[in-house]
């Protein structure tokens, strides 16, 4: 087998496993197929032991870590085959989008931040206690009303129930379930899968305002650390390029994560800095065999280093390698 990674981390990311242009059955079929292979081909890791071990020389040969983004309920349909292989999955959940499915007082805040963020009814304008705010109508309207909200969370939570209810009867018929809910999650977590933070309204936290940023961060530590126990590890919504700063960094680690993955294809040293992880990302669509197998290798990795290598060669000048 190609082997770029040699002993280091290889981080692989699935959102979906199911598509539309074939039966669950194949689907199934596919990652069975995915599943044997990566068994067979690397040594696969808790969340906990790749990240306590990757910055030391502690890792096994050909480490594997399995990551599944946004926790979708299509989750539950496969969590049976990572079992089957003995592979542990590492679960990294979007807290508003968990919370809606099973909602609490707790999670009052999260859950109308949330439903401002991915509102789909026709636009609104509601009178609230804050002031007057604005939803469907466009994006700087949805940063403003979320901000007005949180500029302010310390008022009676039957106010932000109050607006949710408005906003979901608003958009009947578009709501439907889409994430594990916090039972789910629990039964998956007893059967071995960790559980990280993936923010509670997936917005892109570099563009968000510092208030919205900070909430964002801290609040999916504060929900999650209470579902179950600890949180420490945070994957970026979306995790290119421009969807984390220094600010962003600063605040995760200040609100006690310690590792954070972004979605950058290539493999950690112990010079990778544990809020920037690189993963592997699986793309959302039905792959033939030898395409997964090619990816989960490294190929995206190699692209990466090639077109670094490009782009530097056309900034030193044709004359680089002479
Ligand atoms: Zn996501």
């Amino acid at each position: 087998m190609l082997n770029l990674a040699g002993n280091r981390l290889t981080t692989i990311l699935f959102h979906r496993f199911f598509f539309e242009e074939e039966s669950a059955e194949r689907s199934r079929d596919r990652l069975k197929r995915q599943c044997e292979w990566l068994r067979s081909h690397f040594s696969p890791l808790s969340l906990e032991s790749a990240t306590g071990a990757f910055q030391t020389d502690q890792l096994p040969p050909k480490p594997l870590l399995i990551t599944i983004d946004d926790a979708k309920i299509e989750l539950l349909r496969v969590a049976d085959i990572f079992a089957a292989f003995d592979l542990p999955i590492s679960i990294f959940v979007c807290v508003g989008w968990s919370a809606k499915e099973s909602p609490d007082e707790d999670s009052s805040v999260a859950r109308l931040v949330n439903q401002i963020e991915w509102y789909a009814g026709a636009p609104k304008t509601i009178d609230t206690n804050r002031g007057k705010i604005a939803v469907g109508a466009s994006k700087l309207e949805t940063r403003k009303a979320v901000d007005l909200i949180l500029a302010d969370t310390g008022g009676p939570q039957p106010d932000l129930e109050a607006i949710l209810s408005i906003l979901q009867n608003e958009q009947d018929g578009h709501d439907r379930r889409i994430s594990c809910s916090w039972a789910e999650l629990a039964d998956l977590k007893a059967s071995g899968a960790s559980i990280g933070g993936h923010s509670v309204s997936h917005v892109n936290l570099a563009e968000a305002s510092p208030l919205r940023m900070k909430f964002e961060i801290a609040e999916t530590q504060r929900i999650l650390a209470g579902k179950f126990d600890t949180c420490e590890v945070f994957a970026y919504p979306y995790g290119m390029s421009n969807t984390f700063s220094a600010a962003t960094t600063k605040q995760l680690s200040q609100q006690g994560f310690r590792y954070a993955f972004l979605t950058h294809s290539d493999y950690p040293d112990s010079e990778t800095d544990p809020l920037h992880l690189p993963r592997i990302s699986m793309p959302d669509r039905a792959m033939s065999h030898p395409e997964f197998c090619v990816r989960a290798a490294g190929a995206g990795v190699l692209y990466r280093k090639l077109r670094q290598a490009r782009v530097l060669k056309q900034k030193l000048g044709p004359d680089w390698l002479t």
